[in-house]
């Protein structure tokens, strides 16, 4: 109330400035208003940009659209009379491919490795060109599956060969698998895990009937075996020993009930290089399976590529035009993914499934050349749009007729939300925890469907940095590197002194901040839309797993 009275009494005295110090000191007005948010802005008025509906204290509000909503659920009420069953999800997510990796991003065959099968998902469906992952591995997969922050799920960053966290993060956590498998789902995930490796954090023990892949990531396994990159440790006994106490490179399998299974132990540069081909068959099985059930199934595939390091498959080594092992791993995804679709086609399932494509985070430029292309600023660890911005198709023939891409706001944390959406099980949701992610069945189901998103709000673990509106981005907190390509390895946060905002349609590499010059129309709606989404943490506070680096 202080505030309040302290901010008013401020404008009053900023009006009597000279006009053209004015506005900058309104500005301040706002940004003081921002860092006070608990105290000043909580009775304001809703901002008159605000196009949201908060249907409930427990979900993120989202702007209605209540013709495309109606015709989303027509066509799924009409599709279920046919099948006499929900329908079949499946989300393919790649580990570090780059925005522009795919050729209907203008990567593709234009940057030394077609994407053909990736391309086609594209055309006959939606591509989502503003689709948002958070800026690491265990974050987004995290997010994507309850569709919550990692600051609330307490997954900030990325997790650590063999590490232990203080509080299992799934032990109050439902996702999405969890839901639907009550619903009468078969639900499973076949590769990349990566949120949780000690026993209670496991695929099988959190929600999923079963899963085929690795705990970790690829690097963990890699850093064991090949001694060209690290003779450091894998020429050392005693160091490979130690870190064999934390972590083993194996290929581990389960169903729910049972205990975890060693399928293959990682010994060679060649194994790692065919893991994927694996994790396929496992994934094709499992939609032949599904085939001949009465259930329907909810399956991610999750693609240990193209996260460094990347060694060809069988058949692939100089397969790209480019012939780097890079290039080469995405040629395998994109052979996957068609093998995939392939799949549910001859199965007769293509129809009745919903398949999303994406990536769990931008281009990993650190790791360069055995990382990936966008056209953005930034890479991977950063919330500059190289780090966060990533492909995002929606396919399911007869349901998404073939539509020009959206530019409209995507995050993965959406497809929570449209998962149970979609399996009609919106129901199950909680309200014991806060859903950051919306429904936006209406933008992929209705032919000329909008994104029911108003923001993208981005963080570095659990401090806000971004926020995505319309075509602006502004900062609160900036990124920068100490050298070109440096994001994850050699870069520091700051708090930004005036929020940087770039027009991405004008300046989508994010560098020329204009901020104060032509946003501040803009500014007061942003601050109170960040208000509005900090105030969410006073009745779902943030979580912690004991991640957090020592001071
Ligand atoms: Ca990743």
């Amino acid at each position: 109330m202080l505030m309040r009275y302290a901010t008013h009494h401020m404008e009053e005295k900023i009006m009597k400035i000279e006009r053209p110090f004015r506005g900058y000191c309104l500005l301040f007005a706002a940004v003081l208003c921002f860092t006070n948010a608990s105290t000043c802005c909580a009775e304001q008025a809703k901002n008159p940009f605000d196009k949201t509906v908060r249907v409930a204290a427990h979900l993120e509000p989202a702007i209605p659209h209540s013709a495309q909503e109606k015709a989303a659920r027509d066509k799924l009420a009409t599709l279920k009379a046919k099948t006499g069953r929900a329908p079949n999800i499946l989300i393919i997510v790649v580990d570090d491919m780059g925005w522009g990796d795919i050729g209907v991003n203008g990567g593709g065959v234009a940057v030394g490795a077609p994407t053909p099968h990736i391309d086609s998902l594209a055309r006959g469906g939606l591509n989502l060109t503003s689709t948002y992952a958070q800026s690491t591995c265990t974050p987004t997969r995290a997010a994507l599956m309850t569709g919550r922050f990692p600051a609330r799920t307490g997954l900030t960053r990325p997790l650590m060969a063999g590490e232990q966290m203080k509080v299992n993060p799934w032990a109050d956590e439902e996702p999405a698998a969890k839901l639907l498998s009550a619903a009468g789902y078969k639900t499973a995930i076949s590769g990349k895990w990566h949120v949780g490796e000690p026993e209670g954090t496991r695929p099988h023990e959190v929600g999923y009937d079963e899963y085929l892949g690795i705990l970790a990531v690829n690097s963990e396994i890699t850093q064991a075996i090949d001694e060209r990159l690290y003779p450091d440790l894998v020429l050392r006994p005693e160091r490979l020993a130690a870190l064999r106490k934390l972590v083993l490179p194996v290929v581990t399998a389960g169903e729910k009930g049972k205990p975890t299974r060693t399928v293959m132990e990682f010994k060679t540069i060649d194994q790692v290089g065919n893991s994927d081909q694996m994790f396929a068959d496992y994934s094709v099985d499992f939609i032949k399976r599904s085939a001949t059930e009465k259930k329907p199934f909810y399956l991610v595939h999750a693609f240990s590529k193209v996260h460094n390091d990347n060694y060809p498959a069988t058949g692939y080594k100089g397969k790209s035009p480019a012939g780097f092992p890079y290039k080469d791993a995405i040629v395998e995804v994109d052979d996957i993914v068609g093998r995939l679709m392939k799949t549910l086609k001859e199965t007769n399932q293509a129809e009745n499934t919903l398949v999303f494509f994406t990536s769990d985070n931008g281009a990993n430029e650190d790791t360069w050349p055995d990382g990936g292309y966008n056209p953005w600023r930034g890479g991977k660890g950063t919330t500059w749009e190289g780090g966060v911005r990533v492909p995002g198709i929606a396919y399911w023939p007869g349901m998404i007729a073939p539509r020009p891409a959206s530019d409209g706001l995507f995050d993965l944390m959406d497809l929570f939300n449209t998962s149970l959406a979609i399996a009609g099980e919106t129901n199950r949701v909680s309200d014991k925890r806060y859903i950051d992610g919306v429904d936006q069945s209406g933008f992929l189901l209705a032919d000329e469907g909008e994104s029911a998103r108003q923001c993208v709000f981005m963080y570095s673990e659990k401090e806000l940095t971004a926020v995505r509106w319309m075509e602006y981005k502004v900062h609160t907190k900036v990124y920068q590197s100490a050298g070109p390509m440096k994001n994850l390895d050699e870069s520091v946060l700051s708090k930004a002194v005036w929020p940087w905002v770039y027009n991405l349609y004008m300046d989508p590499k994010e560098q020329r901040s204009t901020g104060h010059r032509y946003f501040e129309w803009g500014l007061t709606a942003v601050v109170s839309m960040l208000n509005d989404h900090a105030g969410t943490y006073a009745k779902y506070p943030m979580k912690s797993l004991g991640l957090e680096l020592p001071k």
